[in-house]
């Protein structure tokens, strides 16, 4: 049997997006751009649709998906929204925050893996939007990758993980910010809780709201300089096949043997070699969260026998960061 054919990518030309708001309606997938990573969408009403985002990822059953709406309105149509919900919403969206809320009949049970809540965002992305627009539909999308590697920033990295296995890929340029979304739960809106860190800080939440986010960190160690972190408990996802070692700080005479690649966070002073990398010339937070996934893909091709990353220091921006390496890191 020949090969599937291989994906096809398009700019967005307002032909394009509505042949690809077309696809969408007709229950195909289509991989789409958004400001956290590249998702991959289908019609979130539609399960069987759903379904073929499973298949296509090989991502488990009991793992839900985003609905991606275009705009407020659209909210009340697949979950039931409280206060906070759209005080948040109010403030975010069109943003990189995601709101875990109780779920209307409407949205199949294989988009929320059977659970009464449904995870909606409103992308900022206006190629995506504009895409939602034409579809006039929610559209249900996680990551565009295989399930458990590293999430895609651009469309060249959606084509490697599953080119084979969809037909076609908006092409919107490299993903702004880099990460997944900030996933908050407000099923009990007195109480809401952080489940995933991300560019939308847990202080902007708390702020906004007027009460405590409650976050469930996971465990960094105090490992000392260059000592290994032990993330035994954590989920592994996001992760390259290559070991990940993490650090709290990397001492630049340190960085052998040459088969180990040395990512700093900020860009080592003084002599460098071919297994040196950095985040962010500056140590810049942004920067650093938007290269952090295509710097692993890159030195995931076999050089190296170990990646070594240093962790991000503070608080907000730097805890998504940090999440995303212990997860990279977990075995
Ligand atoms: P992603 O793979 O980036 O699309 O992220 C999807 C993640 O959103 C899931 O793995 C869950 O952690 C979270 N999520 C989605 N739907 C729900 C839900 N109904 N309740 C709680 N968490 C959810
Ligand atoms: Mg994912």
């Amino acid at each position: 049997m020949p090969p599937p054919p291989a994906a096809r990518r398009y700019r967005g030309t307002p032909r394009n997006l509505a042949c690809l708001a077309r696809c969408l309606r007709d229950g195909e997938l289509v991989a789409v751009p958004t400001e956290t990573v590249y998702g991959l969408a289908a019609n979130a009403l539609d399960a069987r649709a759903c379904r073929k985002i499973f298949s296509a990822k090989g991502r488990p059953a009991n793992d839900p998906l985003i609905v991606h709406i275009h705009a407020l309105r659209d909210l009340a149509l697949i979950a039931e929204p409280n206060a906070a919900a759209l005080k948040l919403a109010k403030k975010f969206w069109p943003g990189p925050l995601t709101l875990v809320l109780p779920k209307k009949p409407v949205v199949p049970t294989v988009v929320s893996a059977g659970r009464r809540s449904v995870a909606v965002r409103m992308p900022a992305h206006p190629l995506f939007r504009r895409l939602l627009k034409l579809a006039g539909v929610p559209l249900a999308a996680p990551s565009a990758n295989p399930f458990g590697y590293v999430s895609p920033t651009t469309a060249t990295h959606v084509q490697q993980g599953l080119g084979r296995k969809i037909r076609h890929i908006l092409d919107g340029g490299v993903a702004r910010i880099g990460l997944e979304s900030t996933i908050v739960d407000l099923r009990d809106p007195r109480r809401p809780r952080l489940l995933r860190p991300g560019a939308i800080t847990r202080a902007e939440l708390e702020h906004t709201l007027g009460c405590v986010v409650a976050w469930r960190r996971q465990a960094v160690t105090k490992a000392t300089s260059a000592a290994q972190l032990s993330p035994g408990l954590l989920a592994r996802h996001y992760s390259p096949k290559t070991p990940v070692v993490l650090h709290q700080k990397i001492v630049a005479a340190h960085t052998q043997p040459a088969n180990e690649a040395w990512v700093f966070f900020a860009k080592p002073p003084g002599r460098r070699g071919r297994n040196v990398f950095w985040l962010d010339p500056q140590g810049g937070l942004r920067g650093a969260a938007r290269r952090l996934f295509s710097t692993l893909r890159r030195l995931d091709d076999g050089r190296f026998q170990k990646i070594h990353v240093e962790l991000a220091r503070g608080a907000g921006l730097a805890d998504a960061i940090n999440d995303r390496l212990q997860r990279a890191a977990a075995r």
